[in-house]
């Protein structure tokens, strides 16, 4: 019974590994009650899915075009390479293809044309399962299940210490808002616990991410402005996961991707613009104009209810 030990607690910590992945992908895209068309290939090439001592993963999208129905192509031809631990961000105006993109690297859809490349291999060459390991997504809204909080964070990679749960938590800037709790990590939340704010469970999808230990990641910024002390400590934490990640970053606030090897300005389904944030400055374009927008909304602050947004 030892022997089988380590096998079956092996396979649990790949099948929790996938269901992470699945809960938060599907909440973030609303995908449960969708049919999902895409097959796996029968001889799947094996991918290595998390990042410890292995490299970051390359992610491709070559002349890519896509539509969710066949009389209305979204995605008009979009090129794109983050190469091993770049930051690429994706900006524009909602209903230009930024979640789109994100979903056909999760394989969610299969492009009409063009390829989506992992690793240099078509994602429709691996296991979808081990694909979707291979990512990790902190999505604008996590899920929290009424559980305790050392467990919402453990369900990044269930099986781990309380020792590697709490480090995680203070790489993800939350261990000292749990340690202050009366019962710290076993204090429940969820509906029928304590309810956290946007930025608390934002920090415990950091964490999550942190155990899971994704070779690529994609950041759903959340679009509703948090306040600046808490967007500091979230956006120390991301840092933190994205080092060395090959990251994927949907963006709403263009301060947050200052610092990004590449931004895409996506409109209507296509690449406007593409380059270092002072090179798009420079050229004095889309972007210059978005970055002149938020940065008066920032000194003036905008009307109650207006988000500070770039949409
Ligand atoms: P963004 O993330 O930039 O706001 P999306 O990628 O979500 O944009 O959407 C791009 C376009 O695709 C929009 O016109 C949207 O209406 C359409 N779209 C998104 N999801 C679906 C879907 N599941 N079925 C049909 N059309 C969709």
């Amino acid at each position: 019974l030892l022997q089988l030990y380590g096998p079956l607690n092996f396979l649990g910590s790949v099948y929790s590994a996938i269901r992470t992945a699945m809960v938060d992908l599907e909440h973030m895209f609303g995908l449960m009650e969708e049919d999902i068309e895409v097959a796996d290939p029968a001889n799947p090439f094996p991918i290595e899915a998390h990042l410890q001592g292995h490299q970051a993963a390359e992610v491709a999208f070559e002349d890519v075009r896509f539509g969710y129905s066949p009389e209305r192509e979204i995605l008009h031809g979009v090129s794109f390479t983050a190469r091993p631990g770049m930051k690429v961000a994706i900006v524009g105006s909602t209903g230009a293809g930024k979640s789109t993109i994100s979903r056909l690297l999760f394989r969610f859809y299969d492009t009409w044309s063009g390829t989506v490349l992992v690793d240099g291999h078509d994602v429709r060459s691996y296991r979808q399962a081990d694909l979707r390991a291979a990512i990790g997504v902190v999505p604008q809204d996590t899920v929290l299940f009424n559980d305790t909080i050392g467990y919402n964070i453990a369900y990044g990679r269930l099986g781990a210490t309380p020792a590697e749960v709490e480090q995680a938590a203070r790489l993800a800037q939350i261990h000292d808002f749990i340690a202050s709790l009366p019962d710290g990590y076993d204090t429940q939340v969820g509906e029928r616990g304590l309810k956290l704010s946007g930025g608390e469970k934002q920090r415990v999808a950091i964490a999550r991410t942190i155990l899971k230990d994704p070779r690529v990641l994609v950041l759903d910024e959340a679009t509703s402005a948090l306040d600046t002390h808490t967007e500091q400590e979230i956006q120390a934490a991301l840092k933190t996961v994205s080092a060395q990640r090959t990251t994927l970053v949907i963006a709403h606030r263009l301060s947050t991707i200052v610092d990004a090897d590449e931004i895409l300005v996506m409109g209507q389904g296509r690449v406007l613009e593409r380059g270092t944030h002072e090179a798009l400055l420079a050229d004095g374009g889309a972007y210059a104009g978005m970055w002149a927008a938020q940065s008066a909304e920032t000194i003036t602050p905008a009307p109650a209810g207006e988000k500070a947004d770039v949409q």
